[in-house]
């Protein structure tokens, strides 16, 4: 009989990720063209199949430090100032919770809106702030700075939220600009990095950003159901002055848990916390500014070959885009599911277009995409779209109007 010296004696319980029997081929199957889900790393998918333990055991609680750490470098902060809150759900429960803590006693929640996600912020604040209101733009088109500014200058708005990354359009909404704006007028500034952290840069420290949300399954590329809201730990602590809307996604129980014991209020999802660390270390050897441009380079790439093929971008070469997709118009005559279909039985997946822009575009993504497969993609492409004489893209009056 062996005894069990130490937990490295044990048989290593690591699974792989070869498909189960009996399961559908859907699998790996496909190459994920999306912002998010994205293909996983296989150390990503190593490091969830391994985390088998319990999370009120000291393994748990140096995977949540050093999880914390890893995002918090990412971000480049300093951990003496700001701090990593992980919360067990999607991207919108992250929103959410900072929605559901930080309650101004009085005055307005300002939402900025151009696009679905920027509209989704203003449905959340709806629920758990008093008086909400939106400062809005067409989808696809810029956010109207001056008007930003005469309204704060009123004198009421106490909270502004927005989004970094506009993913139904692909822009990126001015978050250095608001939030100098903000800062001049003593205004808590939200910014959803959902779709954009560690693939567009976002300076949490210098830009006068509050709170910024982000999600594992996105640009971070690890599995969906896990996501993060950062702070100073100023504003964590300071969170004691508003009474909280939801006690599930309360910031403060979890800013505490983890504070005091790395811990988390209640049952989190360790294997996807566990692939949250392995996908947040490879970002972190990469380098997150290598990162970065290799995503541009990437997106480059898609839209030189989609011009050529007569595929117009939604948004001009001028506006400030996002790296981590392209938002194309449809050619005339071209359906999406037609286009989604023909693009699935050739092995990848991409996302159409939502409320204005449902049937009118698709979206391309290369979070986790190589070389390789880009390539591939490009090739169907052609394929699909071969001469581009029967192209005529419809340019579309809701985006890009203004400036375009
Ligand atoms: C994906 C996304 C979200 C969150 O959506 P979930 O479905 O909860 O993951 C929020 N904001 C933006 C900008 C997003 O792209």
């Amino acid at each position: 009989m062996t005894t069990v010296q130490h937990l490295h004696d044990l048989p290593d319980t690591t699974k792989t990720a070869t498909k189960p029997a009996g399961m559908p081929p859907f699998a790996r199957a496909f190459h994920l063209l999306c912002p998010g889900p994205v293909n996983v790393a296989d150390s990503v998918a190593d490091a969830l199949a391994y985390a088998e333990f319990g999370h009120r055991e000291p393994e748990f609680e140096a995977l949540l430090r050093a999880t914390e750490d890893a995002l918090l470098q990412i971000a480049g902060l300093d951990p003496s100032r700001h701090a990593a809150v992980l919360l067990t759900g999607s991207g919108t429960a992250a929103n959410e919770a900072v929605f559901a803590s930080h309650r101004p006693l009085s005055g307005t929640t300002l939402v900025l809106t151009n696009g679905e996600f920027g509209e989704r912020l203003a449905t959340l604040a709806r629920y758990h702030h008093a008086r909400v209101e939106t400062l809005s733009a067409p989808w696809g088109a810029p956010l109207d700075l001056g008007a930003l500014s005469a309204r704060l200058a009123r004198g009421d708005v106490t909270f502004v939220a927005m989004v970094h990354h506009e993913t139904s359009t692909g822009m990126l909404l001015p978050v250095e600009e608001v939030g100098a704006l903000c800062r001049a007028h003593g205004i808590a500034l939200f910014v959803d990095a959902v779709s954009s952290f560690s693939a567009d840069p976002l300076d949490i420290a210098s830009w006068g950003v509050t709170w910024a949300s982000t999600s594992a399954g996105k640009a971070l590329a690890a599995y969906p159901g896990v996501s993060v809201v950062f702070g100073s730990h100023e504003s964590f602590t300071s969170l004691a002055r508003f009474e909280a809307s939801s006690h599930y996604l309360n910031l403060a129980r979890h800013y505490e848990a983890a504070r005091t014991c790395s811990q988390t209020p209640h049952t989190p999802a360790v294997p996807l916390v566990s692939a949250l660390w392995a996908a947040a270390r490879l970002v972190l050897e990469e380098g997150v500014e290598e990162r970065m441009n290799a995503l541009r380079r990437r997106q480059r790439i898609l839209e030189q070959a989609a011009w050529t093929l007569g595929i117009r971008t939604l948004l001009p070469p001028t506006a400030p885009r996002s790296r981590v997709l392209t938002t194309f118009l449809l050619p005339k005559g071209v359906s999406f599911d037609w286009l989604r279909d023909a693009l699935r039985a050739r092995g990848f997946v991409v996302y159409g277009g939502k409320g204005p822009l449902a049937g009118r575009v698709f979206q391309v993504s290369t979070i986790n995409v190589s070389e390789e497969v880009l390539q591939a993609f490009v090739l169907a492409l052609r394929e699909l779209f071969r001469s581009g004489t029967h192209i005529d893209p419809v340019p579309l009056r809701a985006a890009g109007a203004r400036g375009a």
